[in-house]
């Protein structure tokens, strides 16, 4: 399982979503995940990463946009995504190249 490893001391730094981020618990849902992971002989990877909502995570393109556009549509390749889904698939990409499952381009 692959997480990005959010700085959440900082993100709650910004007040845009320092609420939400409190409400959803966030590094309390890392270490729970960490450890369903673990009991299951699983790996929880987390990844430092930037611009996982920006690169279109079929051909890499770094696709600009802000907070409020909720759909990735990369000009280059025509891939339409979910951002979150994007991120995923990108946060999901990196821990990978990360414990060597595949290699980094
Ligand atoms: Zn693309």
């Amino acid at each position: 399982m692959c997480a990005e490893n959010l700085n959440i001391r900082n993100l709650v730094k910004n007040w845009k979503v320092s609420k939400s981020i409190h409400d959803a618990g966030w590094g309390m849902f890392h270490l729970f995940l960490a450890y369903k992971c673990e009991l299951n002989g699983g790996q929880m990877v987390k990844v430092k990463l930037h611009f996982t909502t920006q690169d279109c995570s079929d051909c890499g393109k770094r696709v600009k946009k802000s907070l409020s556009v909720r759909t990735h549509v990369c000009p280059d390749c025509g891939l339409v995504l979910d951002r979150d889904h994007n991120a995923a698939l990108n946060i999901e990409k990196a821990g990978l190249v990360q414990i060597g499952l595949i290699p980094a381009i």
